[in-house]
């Protein structure tokens, strides 16, 4: 069914991969798994309304519903591959408004889809409220991928690029808080939120390098909460080392800025852990490959994850980050 949009996605998202040997047309797809790899597979579903605010572009939609699973991949030190798409539209207002749709979600995805030579292989289309399913595959050599498990005490723990601009992007959008649309900084930090980068370059670079890796998706507290239950592990977290862009500090009161960075969702950046004594030589790496590393605490022995303030003393476990599922 949807033929004409379903051609529509097809033109605008063709790729040259020599493992499709078949791609979006038949019943299923068919994909060549190089010799000597393991494929790695993730799926995550936007929902309008929950995921992005209602009034995001279809191009910030394409390129975020791809983005957020190719981070799951960089998180895994995969390189990317192939993706399908269940796209789930409500009845358009006419075959007009429809294709400007699909014509601009599928310019925002393969914006981000054509540099990581990703193909879109197959999908789904179907009628009902806005919701976007991508699953992507990739490759990673055979027991090289970066696991939530693995972190040991005296470890260093890093994040990559900066934290907090996504859910701060979406605080301006939804309150305003007397930023004007036009501003750079109230621009920057709402393009973090639509157009996040998912670090394919440096998770692939931290393979045989990292102890344990993740990606932040429902902000630091809570993801490396999991990343320290999966290894047995606990985290000490010093709030004023936390990456914060010159936009978020300049918008923000320290106190906002730093909860932003350790609870806002969306951030799609790098959390991993190295022995202590590679941490200069993975920072050099990562400064390389443009997001940087930036060194925020250290693995314990225990459990959970606490942070201390910028005057030494360890914050209140108040706020865990964004839960779906939060009362
Ligand atoms: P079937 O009923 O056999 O599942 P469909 O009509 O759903 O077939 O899909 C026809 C072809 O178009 C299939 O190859 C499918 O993978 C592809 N396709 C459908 N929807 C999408 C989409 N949103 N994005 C990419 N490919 C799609
Ligand atoms: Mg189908």
């Amino acid at each position: 069914m949807e033929f004409r949009l379903i051609d529509r996605i097809r033109e605008r998202t063709a790729q040259g991969r020599d493992d499709v040997r078949l791609g979006i047309g038949d019943d299923a797809a068919l994909l060549a798994v190089p010799e000597g790899q393991e494929l790695a597979v993730a799926i995550d579903t936007l929902v309008e309304g929950v995921h992005f605010p209602r009034d995001t572009s279809p191009a910030d939609i394409g390129w975020k519903a791809l983005a957020v699973n190719l981070s799951d991949l960089a998180a895994m030190g995969a390189s990317p591959a192939w993706a399908l798409l269940a796209l789930t539209l409500p009845r358009p207002a006419s075959a007009e408004a429809a294709q400007a749709f699909v014509d601009g979600f599928a310019e925002g995805f393969e914006r981000l889809a054509q540099p990581h030579r990703l193909a879109l292989v197959g999908g789904d289309t179907t009628r009902g409220p806005l919701a976007v399913s991508v699953a992507v595959h990739g490759f990673v050599p055979p027991g090289k991928a970066l696991r939530r498990a693995g972190a040991k005490a005296g470890d260093a723990v890093l994040v990559t690029g900066t934290l907090g601009d996504a859910a701060a992007g979406l605080r301006l959008l939804q309150s305003g808080a007397g930023i004007p649309a036009g501003d750079p900084r109230r621009d920057y930090l709402v393009e973090r939120l639509n157009r996040p980068e998912p670090r394919l370059a440096a998770g692939m670079a931290l393979r045989e390098r990292a102890s344990a890796c993740l990606d932040v998706s429902d902000g630091l507290l809570a993801d490396l909460g999991h990343l320290c239950a999966e290894s047995g592990v606990g985290a000490e977290i010093d709030s004023a080392l936390l990456p914060r862009s010159p936009a978020l500090l300049g918008l923000f009161d320290d106190d906002g800025a730093r909860d932003f960075a350790l609870s806002g969702g969306d951030d799609y950046e790098l959390c991993f852990t190295v022995p202590a004594a590679r941490v200069a030589e993975v920072q050099a790496d990562l400064a390389r490959l443009g997001c940087g590393a930036t060194r925020i605490g250290r693995i314990v022995d225990g459990s959970g994850v606490r942070v201390r303030g910028a005057d030494g003393a360890w914050l209140e476990p108040a706020r865990q980050g964004w839960d779906h599922f939060a009362a």
